[in-house]
């Protein structure tokens, strides 16, 4: 069976109290073959939770929302890859949130994708058009697709569209494409289940252990 990805953003969200709280009961979860999990906190929690999930042998990982696109130096408050790479494996870059808020853009977005991969930090890049791939070379790189009204709306997409949009991706050159936008319990295997997609974005149904077990329970 293929692997397929699944990536749980926390966003903004949760201190070291609640993550500690999170960590216990997600603790259950037991991962199906040819599952892989990976969950993104703040920057603020990635010590906690690498060392717990360590500790405790947790069947996910972790990784960063977000990396610099410098090196080390001067650039107050940036993270940069290398910095990243002492606590995760993974890191998303380019979320919707992201180029909406701070208007980041594509040029932007590859300069942090080539300190990523510099570091050899495994990458999601998330997208929302084809546009958005403007610049990617496709080695090495996850693209989410994300269309932004199914992000956090509870409205996700036709999976027919899905398929459509990830096809094109795929056609493009980019070999790893998962869906992010309202992703839950009950329709996540719809999801995995068409042909182009590899895996799964999910961001509000993270927060809770109980859905984030159930999403990983239903995914087979
Ligand atoms: C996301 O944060 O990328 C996302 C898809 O959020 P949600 O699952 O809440 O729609």
């Amino acid at each position: 069976m293929k692997n397929k990805l699944l990536a749980f953003n926390w966003k903004s969200n949760k201190t070291k109290i609640e993550t500690k709280d999170w960590l216990v009961d997600a603790s259950s979860v037991e991962v199906p073959e040819g599952i892989q999990v990976v969950v993104f906190p703040p920057f603020t929690l990635l010590d906690v939770m690498n060392g717990y999930i360590r500790v405790n042998s947790l069947p996910f990982s972790i990784g960063a929302q977000d990396v610099s696109p410098y090196g080390k130096g001067a650039y107050t408050g940036e993270v940069s890859a290398e910095q990243v790479k002492e606590f995760s494996e993974y890191v998303l870059i380019g979320h919707s949130e992201r180029r909406s808020n701070l208007k980041e853009d594509n040029e932007l977005i590859s300069k942090k994708v080539d300190q990523a991969l510099s570091q050899e930090l495994k990458i999601i890049v998330c997208v929302s058009s084809l546009d958005e791939l403007s610049g990617l070379k496709p080695e090495g790189l996850v693209i989410a697709y994300e269309p932004i009204n199914a992000i956090g709306t509870g409205n996700a997409s036709d999976p027919k569209d899905v398929e459509e949009m990830a096809k094109k991706i795929k056609d493009v050159g980019f070999q790893n494409v998962i869906y992010g936008g309202s992703v839950n319990s009950e329709n996540i295997k719809t999801f995995l289940d068409l042909p182009s997609i590899d895996g799964a974005l999910i961001g509000g149904e993270s927060l809770d252990p109980k859905s984030f077990i159930n999403i990983i329970g239903n995914a087979v």
